[in-house]
């Protein structure tokens, strides 16, 4: 291996199983590849079911002794592990820009940042954790408890791919369950070296194991396996569908975060500036590739053509490059299948009658798979380019005369997950707060996120909420006790 590698280590990508790194059983393995340069760097375990059954092994054996940890202790634990990631943040950092694609800074300002928040947050949460009680009546005490199911399976995608990963597991652990975790096989390498750091912790084993290669392979044993307990599931609506067609029947937990179409509903009274800026900020993060991202941009017709050219403007001003490099804005799309999905998309938006105002070609740089940032007008909202989940850099803009079309407008894809709202009218504010389908709405801005928030999408882009106690709840199966005093 000539090229230029972040870490040494993350040239052979292993299973970690009870506290160990493990070749697969079966010792097969597939490449895994550069995103900003096409090159294939290292190989990653290629799982399948005796890997699982190993990692299910380990983490239903340490399930006893980790619940019933006292909730400090654990917190401990995963404080510790924190500390760690904070120490090497430069380096996980440039692991996942490298993986990913995704610019340095935005590795280092976003992704990783925020990873050891969210261990550090749950890892806190939990000490705050208390329970309800309820006085029936006098001497008749209601109260419930709140245990940890058991071994619970936390499967996220490539887009944030510590930061899911993360996401999920730091509640479960809290909570006192034991993880088997599978990370995108596109993605893999910050979860492995964060499993490195899990055994410099001291995390005990087998608390945690990481399972890594496809989800076709690794997603039907360790969902169907009677003791795993509850699936936590980031990704495409389609996968979602096939997990949860898995788990229903067998009456799992499950917690989906699915697809987005993202509305941008821009009013003639905004603050026209920061609204340009914002909303192409939310259009282009991580190359587009957020499931926040507000794809689908609705402005008010007044100042639609002042707004159309000041965009155009601000996304011609983006700068596509090396992720390395900290003048790039806009890195390189994950993987050439996805920049090819993308594509097709451009060409589908040029068939049902769009009119490119920028971009919509891919970049030769250095054989990677980078992409212009691209804006379409003139698409009815109900096309299929409107409709559909593109999940890169391409957005579209319509024009839109009262508040209940914009609202109508919104609505009209089959997922619900976040809009953004841009007025300086707070009785409108309000008023389509209620109004709009979706898990999140943000008023004059994007992606700010506070972490005890309820975090999940309505009709097709998930079924129950992440972050705060709805982690925590969701990880844990509430008991009535009923103590009646003689
Ligand atoms: P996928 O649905 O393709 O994959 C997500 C994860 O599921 C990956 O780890 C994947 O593994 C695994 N997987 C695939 N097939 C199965 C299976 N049959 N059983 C179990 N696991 C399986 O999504 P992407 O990775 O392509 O991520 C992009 C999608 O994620 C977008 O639709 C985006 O909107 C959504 N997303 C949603 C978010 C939300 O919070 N609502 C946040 C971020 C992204 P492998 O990669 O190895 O195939």
């Amino acid at each position: 291996m000539e090229q230029y590698l972040p870490h040494p280590t993350i040239a052979t990508i292993q299973n970690y199983i009870d506290g160990k790194l493990y070749n697969p059983v079966s010792d097969r393995w597939i490449d895994n590849v550069q995103p900003a340069t096409g090159m294939v760097y290292g190989r990653i375990a290629a799982s399948d079911r005796s890997d699982v059954e190993k990692a299910i092994d380990a983490a239903q054996a340490a399930f006893n002794a980790w619940s019933k940890l006292p909730a400090s202790k654990r917190s401990d634990h995963l404080l510790a592990l924190a500390d760690l990631m904070e120490r090497d943040l430069e380096l996980l950092a440039e692991i996942e820009s490298f993986d990913n694609g995704k610019p340095l800074h935005v590795a280092r300002t976003v992704d990783i940042t925020r990873s050891i928040t969210n261990i550090r947050f749950f890892a806190t949460a939990i000490l705050h954790q208390s329970s309800e009680c309820h006085e029936t009546e006098p001497g008749v005490l209601n109260f419930t408890l709140r245990q940890p199911l058991g071994v619970v399976a936390c499967i996220s995608p490539w887009n944030l791919p510590l930061y899911l990963f993360t996401w999920k597991i730091a509640p479960a652990l809290a909570a006192g369950n034991t993880v088997v975790a599978k990370p995108s096989e596109i993605t893999p390498a910050t979860a492995f070296y964060f499993s490195q750091l899990c055994t410099e912790a001291g995390i005990p084993a087998g608390v945690i194991n990481v399972l890594h290669g496809p989800g076709q392979a690794i997603g039907e044993p360790l969902i169907a396996d009677p003791r795993v307990k509850a699936v936590s599931f980031t990704g495409g609506t389609a996968t979602g569908a096939s997990i949860a067609a898995m788990a229903a029947p067998r009456f799992k937990k499950m917690s989906l975060e699915l697809g987005g179409k993202n509305a941008t509903l821009v009013f003639a009274d905004c603050d026209f500036e920061r609204t340009v800026s914002e909303t192409a900020r939310a259009a282009f993060s991580n190359q587009g590739q957020i499931c926040l991202c507000g794809s689908r941009i609705f402005i008010e017709r007044s100042i639609y053509e002042d707004f159309k050219k000041a965009f155009v403007e601000k996304v011609k001003a983006l700068k596509v490059g090396d992720p390395s490099d900290s003048a790039s804005t806009i890195g390189a799309i994950v993987s050439e299948i996805h920049l090819n999905k993308v594509l097709s998309y451009v060409k589908l938006a040029k068939e049902e009658g769009g009119t490119l105002l920028c971009g919509g070609k891919r970049i030769e740089l250095n054989g990677g798979f980078f992409m212009e940032p691209t804006v379409f007008e003139g698409l009815d909202p109900y096309c299929r380019t409107n409709q559909e989940e593109i999940f890169g850099p391409v957005v579209t803009l319509f024009p839109f005369d009262s508040e209940e079309q914009a609202v109508e407008y919104a609505n009209c894809t089959p997922y619900g997950l976040a809009f953004s709202v841009w007025t300086s009218n707070l009785n409108r504010a309000h008023k389509l707060s209620s109004e709009l389908q979706a898990g999140i709405v943000w008023i004059n801005c994007w992606m700010l996120r506070d972490l005890r928030t309820p975090f999940g999408g309505m009709k097709q882009s998930g079924v129950g909420r992440e972050g705060g106690w709805d982690a925590l709840r969701f990880f844990t199966e509430a008991k009535n006790v009923c103590v009646k005093s003689s």
